[in-house]
């Protein structure tokens, strides 16, 4: 059984990473994907889409051939130019296409989330799925995208992070296939692929590593960074020459502030607001008193134009 629902997920992201995310009945049913296919429509992940009027006649497999009429109640009789009157299973006309918000459903009720707590992103291609956590105090917040090799979408999806202020906490579910391409907003981010993760079970996603009985992705166990701010937003640490600083709230503010404001710039008293500070005028520097490396390393005060500027490590250029 568990060797078909491997095989369904796996057709599932293939659906999925097409156009219309779309099959035809009779590719879908009555040639290799049959097994997979049964499995896929039992689930509801797919529904019946638009019945066909005109179709690819199956005895010549070029000419395009009007359908005529159902004769009993599973064929259909069909005209091609070439073979004339040909009589052919119904499911050629059919076609299916992807549930994508039962999908989404399933994947939430998968990761014990919240039912309420899928967003829509971009229409059709990338949803928040929502926030777990399972380890307290480590909370990961769940994407699913698909066409994920398309930058544009990956963009998308990078700048939602950062408005969710996400982007440590995030792991991104995809149809589509990974790697993703060289230069990729989304390199370096946890990005997996669906049927390498999980197959499609009864009414839901089982996850391969639930077996085990650990928890659905243990996090990577990643060398601790020299010059950056990758760990603000997890563990309030940045690092500066290899050194570990632990930040005190307003300056842990501060840098999410300028890490997810646009161009990573601010003008004082906004900074300030966004910080949550009454402080007028609001003075960034008087508050790293303590901690003034990490000042010096990752701000920067623009005087011609009046803001303050993040400055962005060599080790943080791929997400920030
Ligand atoms: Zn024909």
């Amino acid at each position: 059984m568990s060797a078909s629902q491997i095989l369904a997920t796996e057709l599932l992201c293939q659906l999925m990473e097409s156009g219309k995310a779309e099959i035809n009945g009779k590719a879908l049913l009555c040639d290799e994907h049959e097994v997979a296919g049964q499995q896929l429509l039992k689930e509801r992940v797919l529904v019946l889409g638009p019945t066909l009027s005109w179709v690819t006649c199956p005895e010549c497999g070029v000419e395009v051939a009007k359908i005529l009429r159902e004769i009993g109640s599973k064929k259909i009789r069909i005209r091609c130019d070439e073979c004339g009157d040909v009589d052919t299973g119904h499911e050629l006309q059919r076609t299916y296409k992807v549930n994508f918000n039962h999908l989404i459903t399933l994947l939430g009720i998968s990761l014990d989330l919240s039912p309420s707590s899928s967003k829509l992103i971009v229409p059709l291609k990338v949803w928040r799925l929502g926030i777990s956590e399972k380890i307290r105090g480590k909370p990961i917040t769940w994407y699913f995208a698909r066409h994920l090799n398309d930058p544009a979408v990956a963009k998308r999806l990078l700048d939602q992070l950062r408005m969710d202020h996400a982007s440590q906490t995030a792991r991104i579910i995809t149809s589509s296939d990974l790697p993703l391409p060289d230069g990729s907003p989304l390199t370096g981010y946890n990005v997996a692929k669906l049927s390498s993760l999980a197959r499609l079970s009864q009414s839901r996603f089982l996850f391969f590593t639930e077996r085990s009985g650990s928890q659905a992705l243990p996090p990577k166990e990643e060398p601790l960074p020299t010059t950056s701010l990758r760990l603000v937003q997890e563990k309030g640490w940045a690092f500066v020459g290899g050194i570990k600083y632990e930040l005190e709230g307003m300056q842990k503010n501060m840098l999410l502030s300028l890490i997810d404001a646009h161009a990573h710039r601010l003008e004082r008293n906004v900074l300030g607001e966004r910080c949550g500070s009454e402080a007028f005028p609001f003075q960034p520097i008087k508050f790293f008193g303590r901690n003034k490396e990490v000042y010096k390393a990752f701000v920067k005060y623009v005087p011609g134009e009046k803001v303050y500027e993040l400055v962005i490590a060599d080790e943080d250029q791929d997400w920030l």
